[in-house]
């Protein structure tokens, strides 16, 4: 196989990446033969996967809006992956034109598409880090040199938290940023998650294909979504199912929101 001058040697291009399949559900070009083959396995086993992704990326965007309407003008997206339709600085920039987003990914083809696409912009940053070392990110230089921590920054973990297991203290996570953030800045969070008795067709095969091809799949609830905004006052209406979260449009409800599988919510730090 070829491979492309935007996929970095270090990449085993026979193995499938988290960020490599959500690109090519979302119709992106920065996948390979094994990405398709997973991400089209997952789609066999659970067809609604493919809409409930782009739910969750409307809900980005409204989210997104919502905190550019708030004032919010420092975002940090963390697991941000590759740049597709709608990505964060785009759609705040059409709300404020000086907002500033640096983009956070472990995957290094996430990492390397997003700087050959944003090199000229220095509004933006990227970074290659763990989010689960809220240290290190804060401190980086890419974090340092465009955002101000003594200003409201919106923290965004949308579609990421299901790669974290309780294990690894996700809640501790999320308080690594918050403890290090000033009041007015606000986390904005979605994952995926099916309440007992309300799993989409194929919920439990799906999950089996991606413990055993790429990494197992935390699913939270509304209780355990709700609890990571400890420390944070929920904005209106509070964790949600992903589509409910203020939807705009009968698109962004899709065909069954109410056993949507999948939270979201927004939450500000008050002083
Ligand atoms: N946030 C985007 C969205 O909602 O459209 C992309 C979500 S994608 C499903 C999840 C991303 O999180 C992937 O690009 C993956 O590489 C990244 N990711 C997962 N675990 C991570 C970690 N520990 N540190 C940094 N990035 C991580």
């Amino acid at each position: 196989m070829v491979r492309p001058d935007w996929a970095p040697n270090e990449i085993d291009l026979e193995r499938p990446s988290i960020a490599r399949v959500y690109d090519y559900w979302l119709g992106g070009a920065h996948n390979f033969a094994a990405d398709r083959t997973l991400a089209n396995q997952a789609l066999g086993i659970m067809p609604s996967l493919k809409s409930a992704i782009l739910m969750n990326r409307a809900f980005l965007r409204r989210a997104v809006r919502h905190l550019a309407a708030a004032g919010v003008r420092q975002f940090l997206d963390l697991g941000s992956g590759i740049p597709t339709v709608g990505n964060v600085h785009e759609v705040a920039r059409q709300a404020a034109p000086d907002s500033k987003v640096v983009y956070v990914d472990l995957d290094p083809v996430a990492v390397a598409h997003s700087r050959l696409m944003l090199a000229n912009d220095n509004q933006v940053a990227v970074l290659q880090a763990d989010i689960r070392d809220p240290e290190t990110v804060l401190g980086s230089s890419e974090v340092r040199g465009l955002l101000d921590l003594g200003e409201p920054v919106a923290v965004l973990m949308v579609a990421l938290l299901h790669f974290v297991p309780d294990s690894q203290n996700p809640a501790g996570i999320i308080a690594g940023y918050r403890d290090r953030l000033v009041a007015g800045s606000h986390l904005a969070l979605s994952q995926l998650g099916a309440e007992p008795g309300e799993e989409p067709e194929g919920w439990q095969r799906y999950r089996d294909l991606y413990a055993a091809s790429v990494t197992p799949l935390s699913s939270r609830g509304h209780t355990e979504v709700t609890a990571f905004f400890d420390g944070f006052d929920l904005v209106d209406p509070g964790v949600t199912r992903i589509p409910l979260w203020r939807p705009e449009s009968p698109e962004d409800l899709g065909p069954d929101a109410a056993r949507f599988p999948g939270f979201a919510g927004v939450g500000r730090l008050s002083a």
